[in-house]
C-alpha cells in the first residue's frame, strides 16, 4: 500500500500535473458555500468546506444529458468516450454513495453506458473529515468520516500537510505520477493519522436506523406518513442533493423535427414522477411521495442491493425549506417497528 504526504503549498501544483491528462473536478466556492466543479484553475479549489450543497454525482451521472440527437426519422448516437477524470476532494461519503450508484446503473447485468463511460474514467482522492457536520450521520449507516470504500486514494488533512493513501491499482498509478512532488509518509504520519481518525468518528451521532425490513413494510399506511406529506412541499430538494438519489426522466425535446432525446434528474417527491400516460397516478398525495422517498432507501434498495441508499451525508437535511429532518424520522419509524 502506497502512502505519501504532500505539503498543502504544493497542492496547487499537484492538481496542475495530474490535471494536465485529465477532467479536474474539486469543490470550489460559490455563493451558497461550495460546489463540485470542473476546474482549469488550481487556485480556485477549495478543501476548507465540508459538504457541498450538491454532491458529486453529477460528475458521472450530469443533472442532464443528450443519450442521442435526430432529425426527422434519422437518429445520431452520442459519443460514449469519455476522458480520464480526476475527482478530488470528495467526502467519504460521497465516495460511497459513488459504490451504490454503480449498483443501480449495473444491475441485474444491464449496464448503462453513459453512466458507465464517465465512471470507468474517473479516479477518486477522497478527504477524510477530521470535524464531521452537525448533520452527519455516516457511521450510524455503515460509513465512517474515514471511510475507503468508493475511493482510489484516501487523502487526511495533517495540518501542514496531506497524507494520501493508496487504495486501488488506479490510485497507486495517480501517486505515481506525482511522485516529484510527494514524500514518503512516515511512522509518525500514520499515527497521526490514526489519531485524527479515532477522533473524527468519536464526534459523530449514533442515529437508530429501522433495520427490521418485515417491520418496515408494516409501517406503510402508518400515521406518520400523513403527518410528515402535511410538512413536505414536494419541491424535490431532498433528491437533487442527496448523493445516491438516481431517478430520471427521458423527455425529446424538438424544433421543426430537429430534436434531442435528453435524460434528467427526476424526484419522487414530484406529483408528475408517477402520472401514467392513461392519467393515473399511483401517488396522489405528498404523504405518499414522502413514504416512497424514505423506505426506497431504507427498504426497497436493502431488499434489491442488500444495503440502504443513505450514506448520512446529511445533505437533505440541511437543505429542506420545510425542515424535515430525516434523523428524526428514522427515530420514529424505529420506535414504531421496535428495532435499531
Ligand atoms: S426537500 Fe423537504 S420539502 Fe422538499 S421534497 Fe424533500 S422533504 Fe419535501
Ligand atoms: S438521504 Fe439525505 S442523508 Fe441520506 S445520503 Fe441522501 S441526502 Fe444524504
Amino acid at each position: 500500500m502506497l502512502e505519501m504526504t504532500l505539503d498543502k503549498s504544493k497542492v496547487q501544483e499537484f492538481l496542475r500535473l495530474l490535471g494536465e491528462n485529465r477532467r479536474l473536478f474539486a469543490p470550489v466556492k460559490d455563493r451558497m458555500g461550495t460546489k463540485f466543479s470542473e476546474v482549469a484553475d488550481p487556485s480556485l479549489v477549495c478543501l476548507d468546506g465540508l459538504n457541498t450543497n450538491l454532491s458529486p454525482k453529477e460528475v458521472v451521472f450530469p443533472q442532464w444529458e443528450t443519450l442521442y440527437t435526430f432529425k426527422e426519422d434519422h437518429a445520431n448516437e452520442v459519443k460514449l468516450a469519455a476522458q480520464e477524470t480526476l475527482l478530488f476532494g470528495a467526502r467519504p461519503c460521497d465516495a460511497r454513495a459513488l459504490g451504490l450508484l454503480d449498483q443501480v446503473f449495473t444491475w441485474e447485468g444491464i449496464d448503462d453506458p453513459y453512466y458507465l463511460r464517465r465512471r470507468e474514467k474517473t479516479c477518486v482522492v477522497a478527504l477524510a473529515c477530521n470535524t464531521p457536520g452537525e448533520a452527519c450521520f455516516c457511521t450510524s449507516v455503515g460509513g465512517s468520516p474515514v471511510g475507503e470504500i468508493g475511493a482510489d486514494v484516501l487523502a487526511f488533512d495533517l495540518g501542514e500537510q496531506l497524507y494520501l493513501r493508496a487504495l486501488t491499482e488506479r490510485g497507486e498509478a495517480l501517486l505515481k505520477e506525482a511522485s516529484t512532488l510527494t514524500e514518503k509518509a512516515t511512522e509518525e504520519d500514520k499515527q497521526a493519522v490514526q489519531q485524527a481518525a479515532a477522533e473524527a468518528e468519536k464526534q459523530l451521532q449514533a442515529i437508530p436506523i429501522p433495520k427490521d425490513l418485515a417491520a418496515l413494510k408494516e409501517s406503510f399506511d402508518a400515521e406518520i406518513w400523513e403527518e410528515l406529506g402535511l410538512k413536505c412541499l414536494g419541491c424535490g430538494t431532498c433528491a437533487y442533493v442527496c448523493p445516491t438519489c438516481h431517478c430520471f426522466d427521458i423527455t425529446d425535446e424538438t424544433k421543426k423535427g430537429v430534436g434531442r432525446r435528453v435524460r434528467n434528474w427526476d424526484s419522487c417527491a414530484f406529483s408528475l414522477f408517477t402520472l401514467h400516460g392513461s392519467g393515473h397516478n399511483p401517488r396522489t398525495t405528498q404523504a405518499a411521495r414522502y413514504r416512497q422517498r424514505v423506505l426506497h432507501k431504507f427498504l426497497y434498495c436493502p431488499e434489491n442491493f442488500g444495503e440502504a441508499f443513505c450514506v448520512g451525508c446529511g445533505r437533505c437535511i440541511t437543505n429542506c425549506p420545510a425542515g424535515l429532518d430525516l434523523r428524526a424520522v428514522l427515530e420514529r419509524l424505529s420506535s414504531l417497528a421496535k428495532v435499531t
